[in-house]
């Protein structure tokens, strides 16, 4: 049932990296679709000044934080066939915001703004540079072989500077995907990039990149003038970061983490986890997890070919990081504080300081025992995993729905491993 009351969280381990609160006991008070009030241990008087009646909530053994923030989600479905309602998919699950990523570019932006206004969920929006968005390429119904940069004049930057400008809530930031598949054979991608790059300039938000099986390189070239990262801005964001096809973050010559994934870093450009159907891999995790590099964002890339499997959802995409040896609090960071600050609201949502938008979200770390694939069917064995107990968003509770999986249709099994002869890393066992 929802309800917007006042709401004392008591007793819970709350992480609240935006406020250097890690692993500490603490009460959080939600009152008028904010947080109210977060202590050691509030007592009747202190909410006796705010209010007469609250409910409450026992948060013995979970997690308090921050209400889940999801970069990199697909969630317009009245015009893209692999948009996911977040109402059904996220919400439910403990995301309480989510940025769809380039679902829509000029040509569809009202019509993804109406949609987004009838939701619960808070959407935020990184405009496509591409007039038609991912109502193209293979992500709708109509013509699956025209990807959004075949006519590189879809790339209007007028017309993305205006609309980035009429719509400055709801719009954080623009979305490339370089594929030479999408862009003429390859032949438009570096105009693509140089345009969007030019785009990002005068809007002074951060570009999202997608970057695989691209003609692009990682660091410029001879053959090549750009690079990603090598040519993004600080702010800006590389998505898909444990990709296994060409253009990933190995370098294949020492197997270890391409040179220009820790300059980048150097110079703050923020890797994305973007996980996807095709963006995550064991190996890749584990090579960068060897050397310490996580992602600064945990991102689902949620849509309809991955919400049944490989992603499910984001409590589960955190779940692979925690097994691949990320440090409990930085998974944390990286679906709150970090994506908060990546899209400049981290003084609205992403954290439980008074004053900010009364989302929270309650977690368990729980036993579990499962085999879990990745993007291409390898399997590892999982010990733990994140459920997701309640969610509040601005104040108001919502019904949590735990996922079930991982997915054991024997079919599906068939389809997630497609993809694993274009893998250039991988584990070796499979081959
Ligand atoms: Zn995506």
């Amino acid at each position: 049932m929802a309800s917007t009351i006042s709401t004392l969280i008591k007793n819970g381990t709350v992480y609240d990296p935006m406020t250097s609160i890690f692993n500490m006991q603490k009460d959080v008070f939600l009152h008028q679709g904010k947080i109210a009030l977060l202590g050691d241990k509030l007592d009747q008087d202190q909410l006796l000044h705010l209010t007469s009646t609250w409910s409450e909530f026992d948060a013995n053994g979970c997690l308090v934080c921050p209400g889940l923030i999801d970069l990199h989600v697909h969630c317009f479905p009245t015009r893209t066939s692999l948009g996911v309602d977040p109402d059904v998919h996220c919400l439910p699950r403990g995301v309480t915001t989510v940025i769809d990523a380039g679902s829509a570019g000029i040509n569809d932006f009202k019509e993804f703004k109406s949609y987004t206004a009838t939701k619960k969920t808070r959407i935020l929006a990184l405009l496509h540079v591409s007039r038609p968005g991912l109502t193209r390429a293979g992500c709708a119904t109509d013509d699956l072989s025209v990807g959004e940069l075949e006519c590189i004049d879809d790339v209007d930057i007028d017309g993305c500077v205006e609309c980035v400008a009429a719509n400055p809530t709801l719009i954080v930031g623009t979305k490339l995907r370089l594929s030479a598949q999408i862009a003429k054979a390859g032949e438009n991608e570096l105009e693509a990039l140089r345009r969007a790059l030019k785009i990002r300039r005068r809007v002074g938000l951060p570009l999202m990149v997608h970057h695989s099986f691209s003609t692009i390189p990682l660091t410029p070239t001879e053959e090549s003038d750009l690079g990603v990262p090598g040519s993004l801005f600080s702010g800006d964001i590389r998505t898909h970061m444990y990709h296994g096809f060409n253009t990933n973050i190995v370098d294949p010559t020492t197997g270890c983490l391409d040179p220009s994934i820790l300059d980048g870093k150097q110079r703050g450009v923020h890797s994305d986890l973007g996980h996807g159907q095709g963006g995550f891999s064991w190996t890749v995790a584990e090579i960068s997890a060897k050397e310490n590099v996580w992602p600064d964002a945990i991102s689902t890339d949620l849509h309809t070919g991955n919400v049944n499997g490989p992603a499910y959802d984001l409590p589960t995409v955190m779940t692979k990081l925690l097994h691949v040896g990320m440090p409990l609090s930085a998974v944390i960071e990286a679906v709150t504080s970090k994506p908060a600050t990546i899209i400049g609201c981290g003084n609205k949502i992403g954290s439980l300081a008074p004053g900010v938008c009364a989302d929270v979200t309650v977690l368990r770390l729980e036993d579990w025992d499962e085999l879990l694939e990745d993007t291409q069917g390898q399997m590892r064995k999982v010990k733990q995993r994140f459920a997701p107990v309640a969610v509040w968003k601005s104040g108001e509770r919502v019904e949590i729905n735990d996922k079930v999986c991982p997915n054991k249709d024997p079919q599906y099994m068939l389809d997630v491993t497609k993809e694993w002869k274009d893998l250039v890393v991988h584990d070796i066992h499979q081959e």
